[in-house]
């Protein structure tokens, strides 16, 4: 029989997933579907259930029950504990292992442009979940400073406490003169039409700005920061299919190739 896997969230219609998953499955020749589940706000725990006991395999998870499907997996990893977020959900047997892998998507996306974070200044725009889960693979990655810059200061101080002192918070006032070599935007602004209130000084000369949204064309990010003279521009698109790749792997023990997967959205786009 096919083995199932699906992603589920609320809304779930715009989602990526089962187009990347299915060019993976394509290339690897590993026989699997993978669907779409919108799951009601109050029947995720109920939507996950009845998909495991249709036989599904595993699950991606995305808003608003990441922080949910951590408190229902039986076991998780060490970055997904760290984080309170779990994006991969793997059913063996009884138990149901919860994992997350949108900080290894965002490293290996800013390795695959050619930028190393060890060593460099790295600024984080936002404090919110999509922030938090990248914060250990950021660290992993060795960066010289990394920085979390938030509006509501007390959430970025709160991650600061989290990882203990490894990260430091700043408020926006605070950054004038300040470059840094990799600028990430995890703010939802761009949603509304805004634009984090960043000093251009905040790119340095060559400085790699990466915003983790995707599917919105150039934002006022990402033009700002080529006003200020960063010399890389990117989106979030190949985060998200390297999360997925990823996501395969914990699944299959197969590593895809996501060049050509990415290289056929951007095309579709
Ligand atoms: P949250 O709602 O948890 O956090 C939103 C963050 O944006 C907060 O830090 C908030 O600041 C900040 N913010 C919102 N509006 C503004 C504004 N006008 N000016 C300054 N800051 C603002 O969202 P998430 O963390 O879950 O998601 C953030 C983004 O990351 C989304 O665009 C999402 O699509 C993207 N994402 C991309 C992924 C990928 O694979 N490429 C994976 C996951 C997320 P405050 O705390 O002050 O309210």
């Amino acid at each position: 029989m096919t083995d199932r896997y699906a992603v589920i969230g609320n809304p779930i219609a715009h989602s990526k997933s089962p187009e990347i998953h299915a060019a993976f499955a394509r290339a690897t020749g590993e026989d699997l579907e993978y669907t779409r589940i919108l799951a009601p706000l109050d029947g995720f725990a109920a939507a996950v259930a009845a998909f495991r006991a249709a036989g599904g395999r595993g699950l991606n998870v995305t808003l608003p029950f990441k922080g949910e499907a951590c408190r229902l997996a039986t076991d998780l990893s060490d970055r997904a504990r760290a984080v309170e977020a779990v994006n991969t959900l793997r059913f063996e047997g009884t138990r149901m292992l919860g994992d997350t892998t949108d900080g290894v998507g965002l490293v290996r996306d800013i390795g695959a442009l050619g930028v190393a974070i060890e060593g460099r200044r790295v600024l984080l725009v936002g404090a919110g979940g999509a922030s938090r889960s990248v914060i250990p693979a950021l660290l992993d990655a060795r960066p010289a400073a990394l920085v979390v810059v938030n509006r509501t200061l007390e959430r970025a101080t709160e991650l600061e406490r989290q990882f203990g002192g490894q990260v430091e918070a700043a408020g926006f006032g605070t950054l004038a003169r300040r470059p840094f070599d990799v600028v990430i935007n995890a703010t939802s602004a761009g949603h509304a039409g805004e634009l984090p209130p960043l000093p251009r000084s905040t790119f340095a000369t060559g400085a790699l700005a990466y915003d983790m949204t995707y599917g919105k064309g150039a934002t006022a990010f990402l033009a700002l920061a080529r006003e200020s003279g960063a010399a890389r521009v990117a989106d979030g698109l190949g985060m998200l299919v390297e999360q997925a790749a990823e996501s395969f792997f914990i699944w299959r023990g197969v590593r895809p190739d996501t060049a050509p997967v990415l290289a056929m959205l951007r095309a579709a786009a």
